[in-house]
């Protein structure tokens, strides 16, 4: 072997080479000082890689976030908002002159928003009663 072996030192190291390559590299090494020099960095950089270990980033860290941050807040916003909203509305509402449009209208919303609680309640007791509710997707 009489040029360097460069591109195979880092495979010695690791033991990844069959055995003929790696004994041409041995007795390569054993012959030249700049190869040599060259496995000891490969086997300290490599030393000091393990010591340092694998880096991993926080497990889930922006879901955990989510979960206990930006839902939560989302909903209490969401629904002080809409209850400050209604009651604004409901004043507006009942400050005029009731006519039978303003009747009429006044049971549509009723309506519907009884239609929305009950909708929302099925689904609540569906949810509770299913038996894969704790199952993540
Ligand atoms: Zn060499």
């Amino acid at each position: 072997m009489n040029r360097h072996p460069v591109e195979s030192l880092s495979a010695y190291v690791d033991g990844e080479l069959p055995p003929d390559e790696a004994a041409a590299i041995e007795a390569h090494l054993a012959s030249c000082t700049e190869c040599a020099r060259e496995v000891m960095q490969i086997r300290s950089l490599g030393g000091m890689m393990r010591e340092i270990g694998p880096i991993r980033p926080e497990p889930k860290l922006a879901e955990r976030v989510n979960r206990r941050l930006a839902r939560p807040v989302g909903w209490i916003l969401f629904v002080v908002g809409a209850l400050f909203w209604a009651t604004l509305a409901i004043r507006d509402w009942f400050r005029e002159d009731f006519t039978l449009e303003r009747l009429a209208v006044t049971a549509i919303v009723i309506g519907l928003g009884m239609l929305a609680v009950s909708v929302g309640y099925e689904q609540y007791r569906e949810w509770r009663e299913s038996p894969y509710r704790d199952i993540r997707q």
